[in-house]
């Protein structure tokens, strides 16, 4: 994978990687050049139809000490960067990684309501400008996820079988789940309000 990166050391030429060092980034050489301060990164998962979109206005009115954002309204614009290859998803995640960073800079950590996957954020090179990544899953029961998935406008993917093995995958991996089949919207935003605090 290309290396890319946030931080480069101002006085090295050519230009140097740096590391994180505390609240700021470390050049190999003994330079500490810029800034970097870092915060955890939350990351609520789940296959679609999980209530991803409809919790998104309530988590972000729940916890106005972090920044809250669906990736997926980067979806068309990173699209239109990328034309007419397709989206490059690896630099989509790197990207996302970079703007929880920029976030941190004013003291706040970050939430995402993704379709991430744990090991999808390791390797990346902005990884390291965030200390720890917590994930949660966004579940519903498969008779749920049908159902929602069923009533939803033609547009938008309705690939039910795929969702259901993602869903699937994904509970073997995320040992935080919060199920939205009976709780509202309101409910489901506090109990990840509650999760993040704590
Ligand atoms: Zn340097």
């Amino acid at each position: 994978m290309k290396r890319w990166t946030m931080h480069y050391c101002q006085l090295c030429d050519p230009p140097v990687t740096l590391l994180p060092d505390g609240d700021r980034a470390l050049c190999p050489a003994g330079h500490y050049s810029e800034s970097a301060r870092r915060q955890p990164l939350y990351v609520v998962t789940g296959a679609s139809g999980a209530g991803k979109t409809t919790i998104f206005p309530f988590l972000a009115a729940e916890l106005p000490e972090c920044a809250v954002f669906d990736v997926d309204w980067l979806i068309d614009p990173i699209g239109v960067v990328c034309a007419p290859e397709p989206i490059n998803w690896v630099a989509f995640r790197d990207a996302w990684l970079s703007v929880a960073h920029g976030v941190a800079q004013g003291g706040r950590a970050t939430v995402l309501l993704s379709t991430f996957m744990p090991e999808q954020l390791e390797d990346l090179p902005a990884r390291r400008w965030i200390t720890d990544v917590h994930f949660a899953l966004l579940d519903c029961t498969d008779a749920a996820r049908v159902r929602r998935l069923k009533s939803r406008p033609s547009w938008r993917d309705q690939n039910t079988d795929r969702q259901l093995s993602f869903a699937a995958y994904l509970r073997t991996q995320i040992s935080t789940v919060l199920q939205t089949d009976d709780a509202s919207p309101a409910t489901t935003a506090s109990a990840i309000a509650e999760w993040v605090r704590r």
